[in-house]
């Protein structure tokens, strides 16, 4: 079963995608150590990364999505590539802040409501693709859109969810993504707005239900033809590697190194998966020799 479906309609006009990321999310709640409303907020952009993943033409190309507002869990960055891993990091996930007034997680509370949402994409090109915009909510759905639109002019509509139980359990998570894409026209707007009418409950208890995206798919578009032109898994997956961790070791330069000498040992943690990488003393010196050279 994919975690990822995404249908093409009136003749590519429109394209609609639905993501089950409750996988992921509960990883990274674990290695995370994620409260319920940091889960809600970094399992939203979590699900952000995995839509920008999908919209990668190449198998190498990689996009970076960094969410810098003014709420106490500070910076969240989320790198996903072309195949959907994803991995992020949230500067404070021990943030949890009490119902907001529709009594659902506060995301804007957690995140704020001022700051900004920015799209790095190395795309093979010497110069990375960056687009950024100033949040316009906090509430993250609103903000991508508001991105699509702004810097890729692509008009879309959004959903994100993450549906938490009373013991902090992740229950479900996911997303929807609907893009309009050149010819559409009126019409196609309406067809959407009566997608989204469908789960006003939010998107998360839909997955709750259906977690098996086809099916979500096809009871959400009952009655339109459309063509899968993607089906994909989506792993919360991290690329570090001891090599990796060396060769930030070795960029730190003479003077950095001595300390850690000093210190007699270190130990890096990977931000992204919270792998430990311990470095002897004898490690480091062999590291401050690569780095004189
Ligand atoms: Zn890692």
């Amino acid at each position: 079963m994919s975690d990822m479906i995404t249908a093409s309609l009136f003749d590519n006009m429109v394209k609609i995608s639905v993501l089950n990321t409750t996988k992921a999310v509960k990883y990274a709640k674990k290695i995370h150590n994620l409260t319920p409303t940091t889960s809600a907020a970094f399992g939203r952009a979590l699900t952000i990364g995995a839509i920008m993943g999908s919209t990668l033409k190449e198998d190498d190309y990689k996009v970076s999505v960094i969410i810098k507002g003014d709420g106490p869990a500070g910076r969240i960055i989320i790198d996903a590539n072309n195949n959907i891993d994803v991995k992020g990091t949230i500067d404070n996930p021990n943030v949890d802040l009490p119902p907001n007034k529709f009594n659902k997680l506060d995301v804007k509370g957690a995140v704020g409501e001022h700051g900004y949402l920015r799209v790095i994409k190395d795309i093979g090109l010497k110069d990375a693709y960056i687009g950024s915009v100033d949040l316009v909510s906090g509430e993250l759905a609103e903000d991508i859109t508001n991105y699509f639109y702004v810097s890729e002019q692509i008009p879309s509509a959004v959903a994100l969810g993450v549906y938490v139980d009373k013991d902090g359990e992740i229950l479900a998570a996911g997303g929807f993504f609907a893009q309009l894409l050149p010819g559409h026209d009126e019409e196609h707007i309406v067809f959407l707005e009566n997608i989204i009418n469908k789960f006003k409950r939010g998107i998360s208890k839909e997955i709750y239900d259906y977690p098996n995206v086809n099916e979500l798919l096809k009871k959400l578009i009952p009655d339109e033809e459309y063509k899968i032109i993607l089906e994909k898994n989506i792993e919360y997956k991290c690329n570090c590697s001891r090599e990796k961790l060396e060769k930030a070791v070795i960029s730190l330069g003479k003077k950095e190194i001595e300390e850690l000498i000093n210190d007699g040992e270190a130990e890096l943690v990977c931000h992204f998966c919270n792998t430990k990488y311990n470095f002897s003393k004898e490690d480091l010196k062999n590291l401050l020799e690569k780095a004189l050279r």
